[in-house]
């Protein structure tokens, strides 16, 4: 058995005691009655988390799955796509468009910014071919947050010089039930996310969203797709395959979970404790990556300090899991997440970053980050 870990990382999170008791049902046959009601009803409760009228594919695979059914779907080979790149996520679908011949143009950003309105609307004005913008909400590899409503706005006000619908895409994996999302009202097109992060569930479900316009435009692309071919799963109450039944379970608890403390009181209780995180990584000196900060994970640059020394002491000495940078971050950075984390566990997490640095060499006053963390979840207690 691998050792458990404390999760503070942004996704896989740490599941509940529910969730997992769900998981370790009997088995169920996915062609009966009853798991049909079970699977049209997760697909409502969905679309409410989602904030949609639309129906919600639920795939099985991780995340990247809904990324690729989106592409797959949504694109002919040799559309040209616009995708704002400034971390992992945005590299990660543009090698999905290559896969799929469809032609990415990378609006390449720094590291922890996101691209702006007017960003996207002057390159959407250079080029009217353009047939889609692929966004990701919450950049996990640096924390970064993109304003989707007012980007959404510009692609709108581009289509009418275009002359032709731009599909607006969202990587909402590290954004679903962490950070406000609004399907409908910001008129997103597709919108993509999966079990482990905010729904606080195991990994394993993919879900996609798609508006009625971008339904419309499925038999029209030409493009390989079997398994993730959108038309099989949209507006249907049966799965068309086996479906991850025992992960259906799961979800199902975890959903009750989520709309139960419901989801405006999860965002403020997240941006609360992204800003604790924040605020106790500045009083240890460190900088934050993310000008605009996701609620879904906080990045810092480690300066002079060894990422792993920080990292490893938090594992091996209080069993708490961080992430680390990735691609050219790898050793740079740092990411924590308070993802479906308590105000209790939050100030755990500070003491032991505080004992962390004391032994990395890097001491700071304690009672001043516990003092500063506690005061901002204040008011914001969910998940105890
Ligand atoms: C976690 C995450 C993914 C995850 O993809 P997996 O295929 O589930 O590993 C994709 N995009 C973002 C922004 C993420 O945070």
């Amino acid at each position: 058995m691998p050792r458990s870990y404390n999760l503070f990382t942004p996704g896989p999170v740490s599941v509940r005691t529910e969730v997992l008791q769900a998981l370790a049902l009997p088995a169920r046959h996915h062609r009966t009655a009853e798991f049909e009601a079970l699977w049209v009803d997760l697909g409502r409760r969905l679309a409410d988390v989602f904030r949609t009228g639309d129906p919600v594919a639920i795939l099985s695979g991780s995340g990247t799955a809904a990324m690729e059914a989106a592409v797959a779907n949504l694109f002919s080979a040799s559309d040209r796509v616009l995708v704002p790149v400034a971390g992992r996520f945005a590299r990660r679908w543009v090698e999905i468009c290559k896969a799929f011949d469809v032609d990415a143009v990378a609006l390449p950003l720094k590291y922890g910014e996101s691209p702006s309105a007017d960003d996207v609307s002057s390159a959407l004005g250079k080029d009217h071919s353009i047939r889609g913008i692929l966004l990701v909400h919450c950049e996990t590899s640096t924390g970064s947050l993109t304003d989707l409503e007012s980007i959404a706005r510009a692609v709108r006000d581009a289509e009418a010089a275009a002359g032709h619908p731009i599909f607006t895409c969202s990587d909402s994996i590290t954004s679903l039930a962490i950070d406000p999302l609004e399907t409908d009202a910001w008129g997103l097109d597709a919108v993509v996310s999966a079990s482990q992060k905010g729904l606080l569930s195991p990994p394993g479900l993919a879900l996609v969203v798609l508006s009625k316009r971008a339904r419309e435009a499925l038999d029209g692309i030409r493009q390989r797709r079997y398994y993730f071919d959108l038309r099989r799963y949209l507006g249907t109450p049966h799965p068309p395959f086996t479906p991850a039944v025992p992960l259906c379970l799961g979800l199902d608890r975890s959903l009750d979970l989520v709309l139960g403390v419901g989801l405006e009181k999860i965002w403020k209780a997240n941006a609360a404790s992204a800003s604790a995180l924040r605020t106790l990584f500045e009083i240890a000196g460190f900088v934050p990556v993310a000008r605009r900060q996701a609620g879904g994970a906080v990045a810092f640059w480690v300066g002079e300090v060894r990422a792993d020394a920080i990292f490893e002491t938090l594992r091996e000495e209080h069993g708490v899991l961080i992430a680390r940078g990735q691609d050219d971050l790898e050793g740079k950075i740092l990411r924590v997440s308070a993802i479906g984390k308590g105000r209790g566990e939050i100030l755990l997490f500070v003491r032991a970053f505080a004992e962390t640095l004391a032994k990395v060499g890097r001491p700071i006053d304690e009672a001043r980050a516990i003092e500063a963390a506690g005061n901002l979840l204040e008011g914001t207690r969910i998940w105890e």
